[in-house]
C-alpha cells in the first residue's frame, strides 16, 4: 500500500525554493521500510509536505505526524510553522488482474478498473489517456476496453512489488533511477 500523511504548512520565515520540489527524499526513514518525504512548495513559506510509505502495513497516525515534525526540524531549518490543512490516503499497490472483473456490459474504471499504477499509486495522467481511448472506442462503436489499462510496464511493476513485499528496505535502491532528490536551501 502507498499510505501517507501530508501537512500544508505556512512557515514563519522563508525557506522553500518555489521553483523546485523535493521528491522521494529518503534522508528520514522509518525503521527498515521504503518511506520518504515529498516537499511541494507553493511559495517560499508555504508548502505541502508529505510523509509516505510503500509497505504492507499501516501505522498509527502519530507515527506519520512525528516523522513530519522531525523532517521540518531537521531539514527545513526548524522554523516555526502553522498547519493550514492536512491530507491523508491509502492507495492500493497490487498486480491484481482487475480486467477479469469486467462484464460484457459493465466495465470498471479507475481503482476498480486497475488504472492506478501499482508501483507508484499514481493514476491521474494515465486516467486522461484511458478516458480518451474509451471515447475513441465508443465513437468507433467498439467494446470500450481495448487499449485501456494495458501497459508494457506491468512486468516491471510486478518485480518492484515483489521486492517491496519480501525485502521492503530495498525499495529505495530499486527506485533510485527514477527519483530525484534535491536539498533544501534553509
Ligand atoms: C490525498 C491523496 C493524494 C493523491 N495524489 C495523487 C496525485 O498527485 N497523483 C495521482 O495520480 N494520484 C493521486 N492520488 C490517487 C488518486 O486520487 C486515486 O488513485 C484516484 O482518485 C482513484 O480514483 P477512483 O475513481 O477510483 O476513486 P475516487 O477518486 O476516490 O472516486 C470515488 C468516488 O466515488 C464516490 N463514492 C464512493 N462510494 C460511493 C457510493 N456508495 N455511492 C456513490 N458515490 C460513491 C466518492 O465520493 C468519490 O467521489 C491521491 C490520492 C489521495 C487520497
Amino acid at each position: 500500500m502507498e499510505h501517507f500523511l501530508g501537512w500544508e504548512v505556512e512557515l514563519a520565515d522563508s525557506c522553500f525554493d518555489s521553483s523546485a520540489f523535493i521528491m522521494m527524499d529518503y534522508r528520514l526513514r522509518y525503521q527498515d521500510s521504503t518511506s520518504f518525504t515529498y516537499v511541494l512548495p507553493f511559495s517560499d513559506r508555504h508548502a505541502l509536505i508529505e510523509y509516505t510509505f510503500f509497505t504492507s502495513y499501516l501505522l498509527k497516525e502519530d507515527v506519520y505526524e512525528d516523522l513530519l515534525r522531525q523532517y521540518l526540524h531537521k531539514y527545513l531549518g526548524s522554523i516555526p510553522y502553522q498547519i493550514r490543512r492536512t491530507e491523508q490516503g491509502v492507495i492500493p499497490m497490487t498486480d491484481y488482474a482487475f480486467g477479469n472483473d469486467h462484464k460484457r456490459n459493465l466495465k470498471k474504471i479507475e481503482t476498480a478498473g486497475g488504472w492506478v499504477r501499482p508501483s507508484s499509486g499514481y493514476s491521474f495522467s494515465a486516467s486522461g489517456r484511458y478516458v480518451d481511448q474509451i471515447i475513441k472506442n465508443i465513437v468507433r462503436n467498439r467494446d470500450i476496453a481495448p487499449g485501456v489499462a494495458q501497459n508494457r510496464w506491468r512486468w516491471y511493476d510486478r518485480i518492484f512489488l515483489h521486492i517491496l513485499q519480501h525485502n521492503n528496505v530495498l525499495g529505495q535502491g530499486s527506485l533510485k533511477r527514477c527519483t530525484k532528490t534535491t536539498t533544501s536551501n534553509c
